[in-house]
């Protein structure tokens, strides 16, 4: 019986497909990578990867930025990879270096520290990955403050963010900048988990002082936001997870609002970035948990993703099959015990329980 229908199917899809190309109204949305000229090809694979698997039937624009000038390279080959419009910018100078109010001999000092500590101390025992990295920190610095700043991003309301060697192992036949928009999401993710302690020691005691002196109480329980993810009560501190920010789907002007950017820049003050190494995506995940209503937020387990060295695979077969997905589903994160996915959902069902939504 599959078998007869499945031709049939098939027929229908390619009719829907071919309908989207032509008549096709997409939203107000971008991919957008920041990276360095010298990634060219890990970029391009996954350039085309993001357009074999989505892209070329949406021709959504890829916004590309760096600190760097983009060579004239990595211009004519990545724009020839993308369907929609590729637009390449610099970062401001201004917006990649240290802030005045910070003490590089004490940025030094604690680099070594940290570096010689060598071991995550929290869970896996790892080296503290990008201990003593300067730009590494710039850079988490920029994507939490400042990437939905520049002027190539400022039309857009959706942003899509893409890293070189990330894949899709699924294709993706709907609009999912789309879905987005009509099912009032504002934030989307594929990957969370547990942040490294070491890199985010006074974080959430610094956010604590902020709610604290502004007096709002969005770690309160009852509010509908998605607050118990981020924070843990009986320990009145950070639960370390966090949205793994190398894939996220995100509504602009939450990050260009007054909310956001009033908290971004009192962080910013406390000098986090770069006496310890606070990441983008703690600093997203906070401010979406707290500041968001709980079902803005959708996880995309439907998109099959990796960034090395984790992988979410849609567990069911049957979805495997229909959206041709070529992950190993015995490799996904979702499950794993420094996945955060898990206490989200049921975070999730509890709020649908309590206020029957979604
Ligand atoms: P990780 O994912 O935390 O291990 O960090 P990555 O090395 O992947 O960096 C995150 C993103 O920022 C990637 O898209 C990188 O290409 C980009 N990136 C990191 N450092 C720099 C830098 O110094 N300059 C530029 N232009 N991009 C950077
Ligand atoms: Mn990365």
């Amino acid at each position: 019986n599959r078998n007869v229908e499945t031709p049939h199917i098939n027929s229908q899809k390619t009719q829907y497909l071919d309908t989207i190309s032509a008549s096709h109204e997409r939203a107000n949305a971008t991919f957008y990578t920041l990276c360095r000229n010298e990634e060219l090809y890990q970029m391009l694979e996954t350039v085309q990867n993001y357009e074999d698997r989505f892209n070329s039937k949406f021709k959504y624009d890829w916004v590309f930025l760096n600190d760097y000038p983009f060579t004239d390279e990595f211009k004519r080959v990545i724009s020839n990879a993308v369907s929609g419009e590729a637009k390449f910018g610099q970062v401001p100078a201004s917006h990649w270096r240290f802030p005045d109010h910070i003490d590089q001999q004490k940025v030094y000092e604690l680099m070594d520290k940290m570096d010689s500590e060598n071991t995550t101390g929290d869970y896996l025992g790892l080296p503290i990955p990008y201990a003593k990295s300067i730009s590494y920190r710039h850079m988490c610095r920029y994507q939490s403050g400042f990437f939905y700043k520049h002027e190539l991003l400022q039309g857009y309301k959706y942003f899509w963010r893409v890293e070189p060697d990330v894949r899709l192992y699924c294709d993706i036949d709907y609009d999912v900048f789309k879905s987005m928009e009509q099912n009032g999401k504002r934030y989307g993710f594929a990957i969370s988990m547990m942040e490294f302690e070491k890199t985010i020691e006074s974080l959430f005691k610094e956010v604590k002082n902020y709610l604290h002196m502004n007096g709002v109480s969005q770690l309160l329980n009852g509010t509908d936001n998605l607050s118990d993810f981020v924070y843990d009560e009986l320990s009145d501190d950070y639960t370390l997870c966090h949205f793994w920010s190398n894939f996220e789907i995100g509504d602009l002007d939450f990050f260009r609002g007054r909310e956001y950017n009033e908290l971004f820049n009192y962080l910013d003050s406390k000098g986090g970035f770069y006496y310890e190494r606070w990441g983008d995506a703690p600093i997203h995940s906070i401010a979406v948990s707290l500041f968001m209503q709980w079902d803005d937020i959708k996880w995309f387990s439907d998109i099959g993703y990796r960034h090395p060295p984790y992988l979410s695979c849609p567990l069911s077969e049957e979805v495997r099959l229909e959206k041709k997905c070529s992950c190993d589903p015995s490799q996904d994160f979702t499950m794993d015990a420094y996945s955060c996915t898990r206490f989200y959902q049921d975070i999730v069902k509890d709020k649908q329980k309590s206020q029957g939504g979604n």
